[in-house]
């Protein structure tokens, strides 16, 4: 048997999360068939496969909202 792993995607229309194996067809939250992007983390650098990998979801949703923390950039010299 197979084991499928959970994958997380990113639908990139409204930006909406969701576990799966697979990509849905429509996206439960618009409603729509949206291109979903596989955001599921693969370096320890973020937690594992559990997690998102934050330069993937890099891209603010429709609301704004960035599950990253914009740094300020510093100027090197
Ligand atoms: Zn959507």
């Amino acid at each position: 048997m197979e084991k499928k792993e959970n994958l997380k995607w990113r639908c990139g229309k409204c930006g909406y999360t969701l576990t799966k194996p697979e990509a849905p067809e429509t996206c439960p939250s618009c409603n729509e068939k949206c291109e979903f992007t596989n955001v599921t983390c693969y370096t320890p650098e973020c937690g594992g496969p559990d997690n998102i990998d934050p330069q993937l979801y890099d891209r603010p949703g429709p609301d704004g909202v960035s599950p990253r923390q914009s740094e300020p950039k510093k100027k090197k010299k």
